[in-house]
């Protein structure tokens, strides 16, 4: 996940070298760079996406700067899905949204710019003309698919 050694930041958790050079949302967290908040509580901050793939896009952010997914606190990926839920609730209610994505990229390849954990929230209209290009692949046969399964399996952690 591009972690080369592990730093303490200025919360309470460790996030690599990378994370602390490069993360933004610490200085929205710190009213150190401006941005227009959805929703705020003691640990978690929801705020609009600067670069929307939809008008009204949103991000969900713990106030800890957990780098991805894996790092990150079964309870706090619990509250940021909370949080997500009713963001994605308030989009239906309020902007008329027909659907909503909810995204999470884990590290450079999957396409994380920010290594700072957060879910987008989507609004999604029938017109909004967004389409996500989705390539799906196949497999050459069932055993293929069986194989991955078990490796995946046997990687699989409590
Ligand atoms: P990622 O690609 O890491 O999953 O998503 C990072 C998101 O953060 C992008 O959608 C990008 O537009 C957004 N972003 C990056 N810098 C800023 C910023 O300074 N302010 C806000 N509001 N969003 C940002």
């Amino acid at each position: 996940m591009g972690c080369f050694f592990y730093v303490f930041c200025g919360y309470h958790s460790p996030v690599s070298f990378y994370a602390l050079q490069m993360n933004i949302f610490e200085k929205i967290i710190r009213r150190e760079i401006p941005a227009a908040i959805v929703y705020e509580d003691d640990d978690t901050l929801a705020f609009i996406d600067i670069g929307p793939i939809i008008k009204g896009h949103t991000l969900v952010i713990p106030k800890t700067c957990y780098e991805t997914v894996i790092e990150t606190p079964d309870e706090v990926l619990a509250k940021l899905m909370s949080i997500s839920k009713r963001i994605a609730a308030a989009q239906i209610k309020t902007l008329g949204a027909d659907g909503v994505n909810i995204i999470q990229n884990n590290g450079r390849a999957a396409g994380q710019e920010v290594p700072h954990i957060h879910i987008h929230v989507i609004p999604r209209f029938s017109d909004d003309g967004h389409h996500w290009n989705w390539d799906a692949k196949s497999y050459s046969s069932s055993e293929e698919m069986a194989q991955l399964a078990e490796k995946i399996g046997e990687g699989f952690s409590e």
